[in-house]
């Protein structure tokens, strides 16, 4: 059979420990047996990363942006451990950190359903999508502990010289007294990067804060939604037939649990981190859930939204098979070749995507499943079968072909 063929390169970034060892089963078993891969290969193995003084994580970052579509396996975020475990120079930056501040994106994470594993809310028969926004906010604050009584001000020096002072509280003892903040640009992009993934996906948006109680800080960010909706995607929407909404967090949270899901849930820094954990444990599994990175200049990151599995690592090494689940790496890989595919029209590439998503679900559909998903597994007369990763690959491998 002749292999898919494609002429722009997909960025290609290798990353850690067990899911390193996935990675490349996954192409060898499922995919370059019917994809002839082109890729410009980036290292971002911690040991290359090191070697390179973290270069390499700058130029994948670099050639995500040229080439428009990179997928990427999970790496390890150094700690005080890693730097002892890896002899490494210095404590390294996360990379996706890296990665998104250079493209200055938002992360979408979407869970993966299949009919077999049943969400725990049970209404969800669709992804409930977080677009979760990645600047500022109570992540970029200063903190002061104040231990005796005192007043605290919020000013900001203008570069003009006119200063605006807001008198924050009189302590009439010890506290504490935070000042946070957030800029236009940041939030216009991240409301850019909802509305264009909304178009690509064709989900409704529906974005929440807390305007009633912060009016001008997430006020700020309720206009500047609501301004850039206006601005063009208003009839984008209006002609693929889906919908942007704003309402209050609290009402928003109590909507989308009483929801079938379906939407892309966009949230500020915080209410994101918290949410999206929430929704990912809804679903199930760490390891059924995909993230992609989106810039707001349309180019686009996938992987998986778990970490580089370390505890199975170190029995892979010791000489176990795992049953380590490689569903959301391998959906990363079809998600950034089915983008590859609707970037430079090569409708055979998107196909394939397609074919391989369906040959997973169909796998674990059918009771051939990994460890992590045992307790979830719901499908009446099947007793489910846990196998190791490579025999899991092997069997979707039969599915797909
Ligand atoms: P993790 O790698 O996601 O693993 C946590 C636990 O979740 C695992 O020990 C395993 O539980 C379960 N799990 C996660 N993915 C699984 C899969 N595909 N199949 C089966 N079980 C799975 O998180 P972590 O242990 O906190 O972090 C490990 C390393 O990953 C760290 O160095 C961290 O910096 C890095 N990390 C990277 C990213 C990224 O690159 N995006 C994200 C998060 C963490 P059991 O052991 O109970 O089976
Ligand atoms: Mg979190």
């Amino acid at each position: 059979m002749a292999r898919i063929k494609y002429s722009t390169p997909i960025v290609e970034m290798q990353g850690d420990e067990m899911t390193r060892i996935l990675w490349d089963w996954i192409k060898e078993i499922l995919i370059e047996p019917y994809v002839e891969l082109n890729c410009e290969y980036y290292d971002l193995g911690l040991p290359y990363r090191d070697g390179t003084n973290d270069e390499v994580t700058i130029s994948a970052a670099a050639a995500i942006k040229k080439y428009g579509v990179g997928v990427k396996c999970a790496t390890i975020t150094p700690n005080a451990a890693r730097v002892a475990e890896y002899g490494l120079k210095k404590m390294w930056a996360s990379p996706n950190g890296t990665i998104r501040a250079y493209l200055d994106g938002t992360v979408f994470r979407e869970p993966i359903l299949c009919d077999a594993i049943r969400p725990y809310i049970p209404a969800w028969t669709s992804p409930v999508v977080i677009a979760r926004h990645a600047y500022g906010d109570v992540y970029k604050n200063s903190e002061i502990r104040a231990d005796r009584a005192c007043e605290a001000f919020l000013e900001v020096r203008y570069d003009d010289g006119e200063i605006s002072r807001e008198k924050i509280a009189r302590l009439d003892g010890a506290g504490v007294v935070q000042g946070i903040h957030n800029t236009d640009a940041s939030i216009e992009n991240f409301a850019r990067s909802c509305f264009n993934y909304a178009l690509d996906v064709k989900r409704d948006v529906w974005f929440a804060s807390k305007d009633t109680i912060s009016k001008t800080y997430d006020g700020r960010f309720k206009d500047i939604f609501a301004e850039v909706y206006e601005s063009g995607y208003k009839t984008e929407f209006e002609k693929v037939g889906i919908k942007y909404e704003y309402s209050l967090i609290d009402d928003s949270v109590a909507r989308v649990i009483r929801s079938n899901g379906g939407m892309i849930w966009a949230l500020k820094n915080y209410d994101g981190d918290v949410m999206s954990d929430m929704v990912a444990t809804a679903f199930g599994s760490l390891a059924m859930m995909t993230s992609v990175l989106v810039s707001p200049s349309g180019a686009y990151e996938y992987e998986a939204a778990h970490g580089t599995v370390t505890r199975h690592y170190y029995r892979y090494r010791g000489g176990e098979e795992t049953s380590t689940n490689p569903v959301a790496t391998i959906f990363a890989w079809t998600g950034a070749l089915r983008k590859r595919g609707e970037k430079d029209g090569v409708p055979a590439l998107c196909a394939f995507a397609g074919k391989l998503e369906t040959a997973v679900k169909k796998t674990i559909n059918d009771g051939y499943i990994t460890g992590d998903l045992k307790a979830l597994f719901d499908a009446d007369g099947i007793t489910p079968r846990v196998m190791t990763t490579r025999d899991f690959l092997r069997k979707t491998a039969t599915e797909l072909r």
